[in-house]
């Protein structure tokens, strides 16, 4: 298929090349009709192909949010068979769950065995940070493999999201296909679609909310998140007690090498991390490779290297994490890139 940044090339000045984020520049100022249109044609062309993979269609990633409520309404106006489905992660605002409740009796949902915060106590990875999202990859990013998965991530969000995602392209890790219908799409734009077909949207876009999901997820950014706090102050209190009780279960305990092993093959930074006996990371690039603080203890071969080790209690676990140090570094994790219209 002819990309939208190819399109654009061709009407640029001949014996001009234009950079990426000229092509891009001309995508995203393109008339809200052309996006639309484009968007449903795209839905249409590869259903075929939705359909090979799933009798079920598309697998449309469905979070509440704004940007899902567009992309479901462009599947609806292709007429395309699609499956929308609510990854729930068990911990979203009370009113995001009652809108899809209320408005969206369509949607699946995906739900998972063990809530998030008893996971978190539950296992090692320790409680979410900007560069451990281990839970986004378990309760966001499991659902439609196999099939071909459609999400409401655009490129005007974010730097990053601008340099990785397109139109159509595979997933990093699994290869499966992922239409990105509206990759192209400004802010305006899926206002200005949400107004024109009068759909309804999460009553807390009105009261200030600019991002919709998890409540406290420290990749909404300090600001955000005490706001989140102040708010739903439950959900604080929440994810305070589960940082609790898992510094209480995992600060200390060795870690077998059968289960670093296990890890080893799926986190790209565990070589590195052998390199490294028992000593401290003192490089930027070294901790952000490493995932951890700069001054962070490292042990590897028979310990798996955990970077809430350096804290001695509970406490100072929870203030560094609500500090808002947590939402700090330039993520080099996938899960950072299939963040789903958050
Ligand atoms: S959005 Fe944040 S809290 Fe929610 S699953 Fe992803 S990293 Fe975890």
């Amino acid at each position: 298929m002819e990309s939208n940044t190819h399109k654009a090339s061709q009407q640029l000045m001949p014996g001009f090349e234009p950079s990426e984020k000229d092509l891009i520049d001309r995508a995203l100022a393109q008339p809200l009709e052309d996006k639309i249109r484009r968007s449903i044609e795209m839905f249409r062309l590869y259903e075929a192909g939705a359909l090979r993979m799933s009798p079920d269609g598309y697998y449309l990633a469905f979070s509440g949010g704004k940007d899902s409520c567009v992309i479901k309404q462009l599947a609806i106006e292709a007429g395309v068979k699609f499956r929308p489905v609510y990854n729930n992660t068990t911990i979203d605002p009370p009113e995001l769950i009652r809108y899809i409740r209320q408005h969206h009796a369509d949607v699946s949902w995906n739900n998972h065995r063990t809530p998030m915060l008893r996971r978190l106590v539950e296992t090692p990875n320790g409680p979410p940070t900007r560069l451990s999202r281990w839970c986004c990859e378990a309760y966001k990013e499991q659902g439609g493999k196999g099939c071909l998965r459609v999400i409401g991530v655009r490129i005007a969000e974010s730097e990053r999201r601008a340099r990785l995602w397109k139109e159509f392209q595979p997933h990093r890790t699994s290869g499966d296909a992922i239409l990105a219908p509206i990759v192209y799409w400004t802010d305006e734009d899926v206002w200005a679609f949400i107004r024109s077909r009068n759909l309804p949207y999460c009553e807390l876009y009105d009261q200030g909310f600019k991002r919709l999901g998890c409540v406290g997820c420290p990749m909404a950014g300090p600001a955000a998140r005490r706001k989140e706090f102040a708010r739903w102050p439950g959900y604080e209190r929440a994810w305070k007690k589960a940082i609790f009780l898992f510094f209480a279960a995992w600060k200390g305990v060795p870690l077998e090498q059968p289960y670093w092993e296990k890890l080893a093959p799926r986190k790209r930074y565990s070589p590195l991390a052998t390199q490294f006996g028992i000593g401290t990371v003192d490089t930027a690039k070294e901790a952000q490779l490493l995932r951890c603080p700069i001054g962070t203890q490292v042990r590897t071969q028979l310990h798996w290297w955990r970077w809430f080790e350096p804290m001695k209690s509970p406490q100072e676990l929870w203030d560094w994490w609500r500090s808002g140090k947590a939402s700090e570094g330039e993520a080099q994790c996938f899960q950072e890139e299939m963040m789903m219209d958050v």
